[in-house]
């Protein structure tokens, strides 16, 4: 409660203090004072999760290639955000955007590897483009290789931080994506649960999250390229139809309240788990049993 300061009026200080107090434990302020460096933060899911963190009381850094855009986006999301020009594929870019945080903030807490890619490589293996293969991978590996890395440079000394990475149901089922994408998918829940060894020692927690498909840039532009003859509208009907939980569909802000709960402390006891947000599609598989009078 409050105290009488010397003068016998409340003192500001301590007013301050308890206001303070009463945000981060009363009102669901989750990540108060936490310093949060979130890449592909321009768009889609990086940039719902900038929103939800900056409203739980975190200071937020949009790290993205995309410059108009994630200025605007900063513009947009208020003194708390700020932006950083940083291509996840050069190292040191990624470790340049680490500092920046450091250097404005003085800390980093979280630190989401979210930046991503999905080149249209065609269907079948035999005529993979090599290249582009490449080109997934440093983006969707890589990048989130280098985050983790320059993430714990800062984040060891300190003993704490949680750790995140954008995944897909992609890289838990074949089939579901083209193949370059799907398996750089694979590879960063398996680095995700490779770095959670390592870095347990320090306190620091690694998790990442699974989307079902979402009617973001990324996935509005992949599926016009299957559809080039229909309009935006009926794209987005596509992919909104593609799931299998009935009266859902699978939104940034899904995906922004489980990276919210991996970065707080509600999960201090959570590292190396796959937190998959897909209504249920990647656990079960509904068998079509002929029905029984068509059976003789
Ligand atoms: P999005 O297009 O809205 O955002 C992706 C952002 O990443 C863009 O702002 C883009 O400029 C940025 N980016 C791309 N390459 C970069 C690089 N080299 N360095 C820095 N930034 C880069 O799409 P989104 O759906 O929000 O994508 C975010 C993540 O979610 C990706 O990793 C994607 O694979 C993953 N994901 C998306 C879906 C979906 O259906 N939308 C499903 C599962 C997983």
């Amino acid at each position: 409660g409050l105290r009488y300061s010397e003068n016998g009026s409340y003192s500001r200080a301590l007013v301050a203090e308890s206001f303070h107090r009463f945000l981060s434990t009363n009102t669901g302020r989750k990540l108060q004072d936490k310093v949060a460096l979130i890449t592909g933060g321009a768009s889609g899911i990086g940039k719902a999760t900038a929103t939800e963190f900056i409203n739980n009381g975190a200071k937020v850094i949009l790290a993205d290639i995309q410059q108009q855009i994630g200025q605007e986006a900063a513009k947009e999301l208020g003194p708390n955000a700020t932006f950083i020009t940083c291509d996840v594929s050069k190292e040191s870019d990624v470790s340049r955007a680490v500092d920046f945080a450091i250097s404005e903030h003085n800390q980093l807490d979280i630190m989401y590897n979210n930046a991503g890619i999905l080149c249209c490589n065609p269907p079948n293996i035999v005529e993979l483009d090599m290249a582009m293969f490449d080109k997934d991978m440093s983006t969707n590996v890589s990048g989130a290789m280098a985050g983790i890395k320059h993430a714990a440079r800062v984040m060891i000394p300190r003993g704490s931080g949680s750790i995140l990475c954008t995944t897909s149901v992609c890289g838990m089922l074949g089939g579901l994506g083209p193949h370059a994408y799907s398996v750089s998918k694979f590879a960063v829940i398996g680095m995700v649960k490779c770095l959670a060894s390592e870095l347990s020692k320090y306190g620091i927690r690694v998790n990442c999250i699974s989307p079902f498909a979402i009617t973001t840039p990324l996935a509005m532009e992949h599926l016009s390229k299957m559809y080039p003859h229909v309009d935006a509208h009926k794209v987005e009907e596509i992919v909104n139809n593609l799931g299998v939980l009935k009266g859902a569909i699978c939104e940034t802000n899904d995906i922004a309240n489980a990276a919210l709960y991996l970065a707080s402390d509600d999960a201090k006891y959570v590292s190396g788990h796959n937190l998959v947000v897909d209504g249920g599609f990647t656990s079960f598989k509904n068998l079509d049993y002929p029905a029984p009078d068509q059976v003789q």
